[in-house]
């Protein structure tokens, strides 16, 4: 369902992210993307949602060429992958129940769905009783599972995290853990970057390690396999 073909990336600076990567995720696997710093990580899952486009080679997603689409059509494509980042990128001014709204308000559904859906997934990420507050009000982790609240309202296919635990002590990031594993038990493809040898070494999924750019390794049930 996602598959890569010989895909290059090189910034405006010269610097070359990506150098050829090739490679087949299936709808509903759990993948953990590794590899030292600067090694190509958020280029790789940028490329994914469009928010860069690729040099050269191919994405495609549900047999779609993610960078064919057409700049109007990419707020479409981004309806079937959720994001979640490291910081949060919350809205401040926004209560907690409007951040999650906020998505399905675009496409406008009706006030009755918005609501039923936004209680519903604030229940799922287990923070139903604190839909009027702020995100200044809460704990990083309780501010991640809003991220991860508004990445599924809209059911998508794909979730993609950057680092999603790299703000978060360890017992939050095991809890964020759950809730990613909870979304892809139900069928959601999950695609993660992270630095958490703990995690990867715990809780065993196929990783895919990239360095200067490259893809080293790829296992199910992989390692995490760097010191820290
Ligand atoms: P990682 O997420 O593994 O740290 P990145 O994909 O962020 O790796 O970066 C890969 C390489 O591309 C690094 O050398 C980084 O400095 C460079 N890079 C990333 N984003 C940009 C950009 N917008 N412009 C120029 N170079 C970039
Ligand atoms: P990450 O946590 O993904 O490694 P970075 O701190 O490397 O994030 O990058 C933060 C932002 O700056 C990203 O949007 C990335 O694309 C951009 N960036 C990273 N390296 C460079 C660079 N050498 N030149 C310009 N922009 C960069």
């Amino acid at each position: 369902m996602i598959l890569m073909k010989d895909l290059y990336k090189t910034y405006d600076n010269g610097v070359t992210a990506l150098n050829g990567i090739n490679v087949e995720i299936d709808q509903g696997e759990f993948v953990y993307i590794v590899g030292p710093s600067g090694a190509g990580k958020s280029s790789f899952i940028k490329l994914m949602y469009r928010e860069i486009k690729p040099t050269k080679g191919q994405i495609f997603i549900n047999n779609k060429d993610v960078s064919e689409v057409k700049e109007k059509e990419v707020p479409l494509l981004r309806r079937n992958i959720g994001v979640i980042f490291q910081d949060f990128r919350l809205l401040p001014k926004l209560s907690i129940y409007e951040n999650v709204a906020f998505a399905l308000e675009v496409i406008e559904e009706s006030p009755r769905n918005i609501r039923k859906r936004v209680m519903e997934v604030l229940d799922l990420v287990g923070l139903k009783n604190k839909a009027r507050f702020y995100p200044s009000e809460l704990s990083g982790g309780e501010q991640q599972r809003v991220s991860i609240a508004r990445a599924i309202v809209n059911h998508p296919k794909i979730v993609i995290a950057d680092e999603p635990t790299g703000n978060l002590d360890p017992e939050t990031s095991w809890e964020i853990m759950r809730v990613f594993e909870q979304i892809n038990n139900s069928g959601t493809t999950i695609i993660m970057a992270t630095h958490s040898k703990e995690i990867v070494n715990t809780i065993k999924k196929r990783v895919i390690a990239i360095e200067d750019g490259e893809i080293v390794r790829d296992e199910q049930r992989g390692e995490y396999g760097y010191e820290s």
